[in-house]
């Protein structure tokens, strides 16, 4: 087999008939900027807790619409809040405000 360097990675379509509409409207009624993330990666790239253990507020958002909060809830797990992810975010988003409200929603914290 061929070695071109790179990987294909597993499809993030988006199932929209499977995941929880009620909880999700419960997310963005206290968390708008939830609708607006385009999962360009720039949270997870840059990401302080990332380099220790598997966080990602992007795949969160991806597995959260995906019916997967429980993975969601992993991701983020180990989230220190530093911030970082929120200066680097092109839309803008208050990414600790959203992990939090993530957390709390479906943690039921
Ligand atoms: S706030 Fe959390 S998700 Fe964002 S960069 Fe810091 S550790 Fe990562
Ligand atoms: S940096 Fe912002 S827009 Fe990009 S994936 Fe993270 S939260 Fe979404």
């Amino acid at each position: 087999m061929v070695d071109f360097g790179f990987g294909l990675v597993p499809s993030s379509r988006i199932n929209l008939d499977l995941f929880d509409r009620e909880k999700y409207d419960k997310l963005t009624a206290i968390e708008p900027d939830a609708r607006i993330c385009i999962s360009c990666g720039s949270c997870t790239a840059v990401c302080t807790a990332g380099q220790f253990a598997h966080t990602s507020l992007r795949e969160a958002l991806d597995d959260i619409l995906n019916a997967n909060p429980d993975k969601a809830l992993e991701s983020l797990r180990s989230c220190q809040l530093c911030g970082k992810c929120a200066m680097v975010c092109p839309r803008g988003i208050n990414t600790r405000h959203l992990i939090l409200s993530i957390i709390k929603v479906y943690s039921g914290e």
